[in-house]
C-alpha cells in the first residue's frame, strides 16, 4: 500500500519504522524539514516534505494516518480533504476523539478515528522506536465499514489489538487511565520539587528509585500533549478529578482518624484490582 504520514514525531515516525519495514511505500508530511530529513535517514518514510504539494504520491495514497498534536489534526484534515482522491482513507491517532470523529467525518467521509495506546514519556523523530506498538491496544472508532476494516488491519499489521468503541466512550475511559494520572502525576513531582527545606528535597531526589520513577513518568512527559488532553477532554476529566479528590480526601481521614483496618482494606483491594487493570 502506499502510506502517507502526519507529523513525524515519536507515533508518526514509530509508525512509519514499522510500515517500512512491513514493506509499504511510506511517505512524509512534518512541520520541519530537518525532521523528514531525519525521518529518511532512520528509514520512517521513503521521502518526505513540509508540504502535501511536493508528494508525487499524494493522488493515489490508499491511508494517511494524521500524528500532529491534538489542535493540528482538524486543520491538516482539512487541508487535505481538497487534495486527495475520495477513494484514500484518513485516520488520526489524537488521545481524544469526542472532540475530533464528529467533525473530522463532516469534513472528509472516509475519515475514521483511531487512538493507538501506546507511548512514552519522549518526544519528536529522534525518539521513535521500531515496535512500539507491538502488544498494545488500538481503539478504533467504527464509521464507513470498508474504511474501519483497513484502518483495523492497519493497526493490527503493527502488532495492536483493536478495540471499538464511540468517541465519547473513549473519552470518558481515557480520562480514567490516562489523562487523570498524567495529572495526579504532575502534581506529585510538582509537590516533591516544592519541599522548602533544600536538603531533605536533596536528599528526596537521591533517595528517589523505581517506585517514584514509575509514579512520576507520566507527569514527565510531553507538556503541550498534556494541556491539549485537557483542553480537549475537559469535561471527562475534571469528572475524574473531583471523584478522585473524594477518595483521596478518604485516605487523609482515615490516616488522621488512625483508622488503619479501612486503609488496610483498601491498599488490599487496590492490590488485587491493579492486576485486573493491568
Ligand atoms: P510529537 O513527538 O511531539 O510529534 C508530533 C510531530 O508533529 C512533531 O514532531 C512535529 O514535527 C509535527 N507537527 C507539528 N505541527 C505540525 C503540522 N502543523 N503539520 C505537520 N506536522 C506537524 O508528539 P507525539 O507524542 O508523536 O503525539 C502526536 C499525536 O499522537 C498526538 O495527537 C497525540 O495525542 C497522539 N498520541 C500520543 C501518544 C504519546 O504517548 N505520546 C500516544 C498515543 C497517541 P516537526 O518536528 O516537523 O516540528
Amino acid at each position: 500500500m502506499i502510506i502517507g504520514i502526519v507529523g513525524l514525531g515519536l507515533i508518526g515516525g514509530s509508525l512509519g519504522l514499522d510500515l517500512c519495514r512491513l514493506n509499504h511505500r511510506v511517505w512524509g508530511v512534518s512541520r520541519s524539514a530537518q525532521t523528514c530529513a531525519e525521518a529518511v535517514q532512520m528509514s520512517a518514510i521513503h521521502y518526505g516534505s513540509t508540504d502535501f504539494h511536493a508528494i508525487p504520491d499524494l493522488s493515489h495514497t490508499d491511508i494517511i494516518v494524521l500524528c500532529t498534536p491534538i489542535d493540528r489534526i482538524i486543520p491538516c484534515l482539512r487541508e487535505l480533504a481538497g487534495l486527495v482522491s475520495t477513494k484514500t482513507i484518513i485516520t488520526d491517532v489524537a488521545s481524544v476523539k469526542a472532540s475530533i470523529v464528529p467533525s473530522a467525518m463532516q469534513i472528509y467521509a472516509r475519515f475514521i478515528g483511531s487512538h493507538p495506546m501506546a507511548g512514552k514519556e519522549s518526544q519528536g523523530i529522534r525518539s521513535a522506536e521500531l515496535g512500539l506498538f507491538q502488544g498494545r491496544t488500538c481503539v478504533v472508532c467504527p464509521g464507513e465499514s470498508q474504511a474501519t476494516d483497513t484502518v483495523k488491519q492497519l493497526w493490527q499489521s503493527v502488532g495492536m489489538t483493536i478495540c471499538e468503541c464511540t468517541p465519547t466512550d473513549h473519552d470518558r475511559a481515557v480520562a480514567w487511565i490516562s489523562h487523570l494520572p498524567v495529572m495526579i502525576s504532575a502534581a506529585l513531582i510538582h509537590t516533591c520539587q516544592n519541599e522548602p527545606n533544600l536538603e531533605l528535597r536533596k536528599l528526596a531526589q537521591t533517595l528517589a528509585s523505581s517506585g517514584f520513577r514509575d509514579t512520576s513518568r507520566v507527569g514527565g512527559g510531553n507538556p503541550h500533549l498534556g494541556l491539549c488532553m485537557a483542553q480537549c477532554n475537559r469535561e471527562q476529566l475534571l469528572h475524574a478529578l473531583t471523584i478522585y479528590q473524594t477518595h483521596l480526601a478518604q485516605i487523609k481521614e482515615w490516616i488522621e482518624l488512625e483508622n488503619w483496618q479501612a486503609l488496610l482494606s483498601l491498599l488490599a483491594q487496590t492490590a488485587l484490582d491493579r492486576q485486573l487493570f493491568l
